[in-house]
C-alpha cells in the first residue's frame, strides 16, 4: 500500500491545476492508526463532495468483542462513533476555504434514533472499523488549491479520527453504557411478545418534544407514569427492574380531552419501534417493531390493493379487490394503508383519529339510518378492528377524543389527563352499556381478502438507464430519475437518512430485482434482506459505497415501493 507521504506528493504535483487533476489521489494511503481511503473524487467543486473511507483493522480500532458482539450493540457502538466524530468534525469543517463545497468535512447527521447507517461500520468478526464521510476538495474557483486539502487529509481528519474513533482514545465506561442501554432496550423488545404486549413505555420517560422542529425532549415535562392497573416491571439484564405501562396486545383506545397529549403518547410509540440515544427521555419507550402509522393520505397513488374488506360497491362500479387510483380519497388512502401494512408483516396498527378519515373510522346511529347500508361502500375500520385481532393477529392502538363508539370495541381505554394516563377500562364499558348495544360486526373476513397478486413489470428504460439519479428532498420526497416518490405522510421514517437508503434501493431494485413479472412481495423481501444484513456496499454495488445512508424498516420498503408511480403492476 502506498504510504500517505505519496499523497503528499501527489498534491504537490497537482496543485494549481485544473479540478479535474484531483482524480489523480484515488487510492489507499497508510496512515499509521489507519487506512485513508479515497474513493470517488468530485468533478468539480460544486459537484456532490469527494467520498473518503477510513479503514482500520480490528487492532488498530481495539474495541473489546463484548462491545459489538450482538447487533443492538454493534448498531449503538457505531452510532456512537458518528457522533463523537460528527462533533469533532463540525470543528474542521469549512476551515480550509475555497469556491463550491471547498472544505466540508462530514459523516452522518444523526438524529434521537439509533440507526443504522453507512456512515460506520465495524465487522462482527474481527472488529475492523470501516468509516466513510464527505470531503469537499477545495479548489480556488476551478483549479486545485492542494494546500488546503492537505490540511484537511494531513491535520484535521487525524485529528478527528484519532480522538473519536479509536477504542483508547474513548472513554471506557461510556462506551459500557452505551452497549448496556442497548442490551437493555433490545431485551424489552424482546419481552414484548411473550408478555403478551405491543408496546412499553416506562415510568418517568419524557415523550413530549422540545418543539415542532426540535425532536429533543420537551424541557419540565410531566414525566410518564403508568396507570395501576396496566403496570408491569420487567428485569432488564443492565439497569434492573424497571416498571411502566405496558399496552396490551388487542384493541386498546386513548381517549381524552384536546391538548392533554394523547397524540404525543402515540407519536412516541411511532418511534418506538427504534432506539433512542441516552438523554432523549424515550429510551425505554419500546413498541413493537412491525408497528405502523396508519392515516389518511388524500392523493396518493393506489395500485391494485385489495381494500375490499372496508370498501365495496363504489359508484363509478370500479373493483376493490385490486382497487388502483393515481389520487385516493382520505377513506380509500387509509384503507390502502391498513391493507398494506398487513401486507408487510405489520402485526400493530396506530391510528390518530386527528389524522384519519372520518368516515373510514366511524358512522354513527344516525347517519346509519338516513343513509342505508347498501348505499355506503364504506365498512367503517370500527367494524373491522376486532377481527383484524382475533383472525389476523394485529392490534390497534387508537387515539379517539371525539367519538363513544370504540369503547365497545376495545380491551383496553386509557384516559390521558393533564398528560398522565388512567385506566377508565371498566367506567367507560359501564357507561357505554347503558348507552347502546354496539352493531354486530360486518360478515367474516376471508384470508383471500388480505392479499391479492402484486407483480411488477420490469421497465426496460429504468434497466438500461445505467445513470439514474436519486435525490432525496428532506424527509419528504424521494426522486427516482426525476420522478418524485412522496413518503412525507409516511410518519416513522425517522431521518432523511432512510430516504437516501430507499432511493438506493429503488434502483437497485430496477437493476438486478425486477425481471420479467416479479411479485412486489419477493422484491420488497429481498431489500429487507439487504438492510438486515446492513449490506450498503451491494446497495452501491457497481459503484462506491454510499455515504449518508441509514436502513429503513422493512415496513417502510413497503410503504415506498407502494408510492413509486411508474411501477406498473399487474395481477
Ligand atoms: P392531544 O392530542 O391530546 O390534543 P397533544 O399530544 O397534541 O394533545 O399535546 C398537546 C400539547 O401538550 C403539545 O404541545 C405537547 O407538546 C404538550 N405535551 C404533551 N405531553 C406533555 C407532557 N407530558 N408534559 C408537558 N407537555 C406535554
Ligand atoms: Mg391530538
Amino acid at each position: 500500500m502506498n504510504k500517505s507521504s505519496a499523497l503528499r506528493d501527489i498534491l504537490k504535483r497537482i496543485d494549481h491545476r485544473g479540478y479535474p487533476a484531483y482524480k489523480d489521489t484515488a487510492g489507499q494511503y497508510d496512515f499509521g492508526g489507519y487506512t485513508l481511503s479515497i474513493d470517488h473524487v468530485q468533478g468539480d467543486p460544486f459537484a456532490a463532495p469527494s467520498k473518503v473511507s477510513v479503514h482500520m483493522s480490528g487492532r488498530q480500532a481495539g474495541f473489546p468483542p463484548a462491545l459489538y458482539d450482538k447487533p443492538c450493540k454493534k448498531t449503538a457502538l457505531e452510532d456512537y462513533l458518528i457522533r463523537r466524530f460528527e462533533r469533532a468534525a463540525a470543528q474542521y469543517s469549512f476551515k480550509a476555504k475555497g469556491s463550491g463545497k471547498s472544505g466540508l468535512i462530514a459523516a452522518s447527521r444523526c438524529g434521537q434514533e439509533v440507526l443504522c447507517r453507512s456512515a460506520c461500520q465495524i465487522e462482527p468478526g474481527n472488529g475492523s472499523l470501516i468509516f466513510r464521510m464527505e470531503i469537499g476538495f477545495p479548489a480556488n474557483g476551478r483549479s486545485i488549491n492542494a494546500s488546503e486539502l492537505e490540511k484537511i487529509l494531513f491535520d484535521f481528519l487525524p485529528e478527528c479520527v484519532g480522538g473519536n474513533l479509536a477504542y483508547a482514545s474513548l472513554d471506557a465506561r461510556q462506551l459500557e453504557k452505551n452497549a448496556f442501554l442497548a442490551e437493555d432496550q433490545q431485551y424489552i423488545r424482546s419481552q414484548l411478545e411473550p408478555m403478551g404486549l405491543v408496546a412499553f413505555v416506562a415510568n418517568g420517560a419524557v415523550l413530549p418534544r422540545e418543539s415542532g422542529v426540535s425532536s429533543r425532549p420537551m424541557k419540565n415535562a410531566v414525566l410518564f407514569t403508568s396507570p395501576k392497573e396496566l403496570e408491569v416491571t420487567m428485569q432488564l439484564p443492565h439497569r434492573g427492574a424497571i416498571q411502566g405501562m405496558g399496552i396490551p396486545k388487542g384493541v386498546t383506545l386513548i381517549v381524552g380531552g384536546g391538548y392533554h397529549g394523547k397524540s404525543t403518547l402515540l407519536e412516541a410509540l411511532q418511534l418506538g419501534v427504534y432506539n433512542h440515544i441516552a438523554g432523549d427521555g424515550r429510551e425505554y419507550v419500546i413498541t413493537d417493531d412491525t408497528a405502523m402509522k396508519i392515516r389518511a393520505e388524500d392523493g396518493r397513488s393506489v395500485q391494485r390493493v385489495n381494500i375490499s374488506m372496508f370498501i365495496n360497491g363504489l359508484p363509478n362500479g370500479r373493483d376493490t379487490s385490486a382497487f388502483c387510483t393515481e389520487n385516493a380519497s382520505g377513506s380509500t388512502s387509509q384503507a390502502a394503508n391498513v391493507c398494506e401494512a398487513v401486507e408487510a408483516g405489520c402485526k400493530t396498527l396506530l391510528i390518530d383519529e386527528d389524522t384519519s378519515a372520518t368516515n373510514f373510522m366511524i358512522r354513527d346511529e344516525l347517519m346509519q339510518s338516513v343513509v342505508s347500508k347498501d348505499a355506503e361502500p364504506i365498512t367503517p375500520f370500527i367494524d373491522r378492528v376486532l377481527q383484524l385481532y382475533e383472525q389476523f393477529g394485529v392490534s390497534t392502538v387508537l387515539v379517539a377524543g371525539s367519538s363513544g363508539s370504540y369503547f365497545y370495541k376495545a380491551a383496553h381505554i386509557i384516559q390521558m389527563k393533564q398528560y398522565v394516563p388512567a385506566d377508565i377500562t371498566s367506567f367507560a364499558k359501564e357507561k357505554a352499556a347503558a348507552f347502546r348495544r354496539p352493531e354486530p360486526e360486518a360478515g367474516e373476513l376471508e384470508p383471500a381478502e388480505m392479499q391479492c397478486r402484486r407483480r411488477i413489470c420490469a421497465n426496460s428504460r429504468m434497466q438500461k438507464n445505467d445513470r439514474i439519479k436519486i435525490k432525496v428532498s428532506g424527509k419528504d420526497t424521494i426522486l427516482i430519475d426525476k420522478e418524485p416518490i412522496d413518503v412525507r405522510y409516511v410518519e416513522q421514517l425517522a431521518d432523511q437518512e432512510q430516504l437516501a437508503a430507499l432511493g438506493y434501493m429503488m434502483r437497485y431494485a430496477h437493476r438486478y430485482l425486477i425481471n420479467g413479472k416479479s411479485e412486489l412481495h419477493s422484491v420488497a423481501e429481498a431489500l429487507s434482506r439487504l438492510a438486515q444484513k446492513e449490506d450498503f456496499m451491494e446497495l452501491g454495488r457497481g459503484s462506491y459505497v454510499p455515504v449518508n445512508m441509514a436502513m429503513p424498516r422493512k415496513q417502510e420498503i413497503f410503504a415506498c415501493l407502494n408510492r413509486y408511480r411508474s411501477l406498473r403492476l399487474e395481477g
